[in-house]
């Protein structure tokens, strides 16, 4: 199953970046090209139905799978990323992490009005991140028609966080 096979790829960093965090490292799933492409078939025919106009990802790891989803759908990918990182006028959006706080920022003409966006990042923790992307989404009169994650820490309860954008939140493996 592919549950069983992200489960068994994703490394535990223990203590990363700081003392009780056991990290979700992704990065070994990027060496199998098998299971990074069957990750993004999973996504993709998950989200398909949601018909999004454009992905946006968040930095960085939500770049990855972002991108080749947009791709796969054929829409846009629009980047969200830390503060101070894009060049042209953003709008932003400040949060609270897992570990410290955050300030996330979009181009300020990345999304149009009416927009039907899908915000994806590898891994869903407290949802102060993703729930920030929404923020900057909304603030933008477009809509939230979805989050994916490979990655939910259901014991963090994120989704909570979340369900008042929308009730579509996907993700392919849950702690
Ligand atoms: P949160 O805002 O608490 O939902 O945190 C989600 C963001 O922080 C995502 O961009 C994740 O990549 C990262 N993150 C938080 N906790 C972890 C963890 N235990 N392992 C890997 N990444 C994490």
């Amino acid at each position: 199953m592919l549950e069983d096979k992200i489960k068994n790829t994703i490394r535990d960093v223990i203590d990363f970046p700081k003392e009780g965090i056991i990290f979700k490292d992704i990065t070994p799933i990027l060496e199998d090209v098998r299971l990074t492409s069957e990750i993004t078939d999973a996504l993709v025919q998950k989200s398909k139905m949601l018909q999004p106009d454009a992905i946006v990802g968040i930095e960085s790891r939500g770049f990855f799978w972002g991108i080749l989803m947009a791709q796969s759908l054929g829409v846009p990918f629009i980047p969200v990323r830390k503060k101070g990182k894009l060049p042209y006028k953003t709008i932003s959006y400040k949060y609270d992490l897992e570990y410290g706080s955050a300030e996330i920022e979009m181009h300020e003409d990345a999304i149009c009005e009416g927009m039907n966006v899908l915000i994806h990042d590898d891994l869903l923790a407290t949802g102060g991140t993703a729930m920030a992307a929404a923020e900057l989404v909304n603030s933008q009169n477009a809509n939230v028609v979805g989050f994916t994650f490979l990655v939910n820490l259901t014991f963090l309860e994120g989704n909570k966080r979340l369900k008042p954008y929308t009730n579509n939140i996907i993700s392919l493996v849950n702690y």
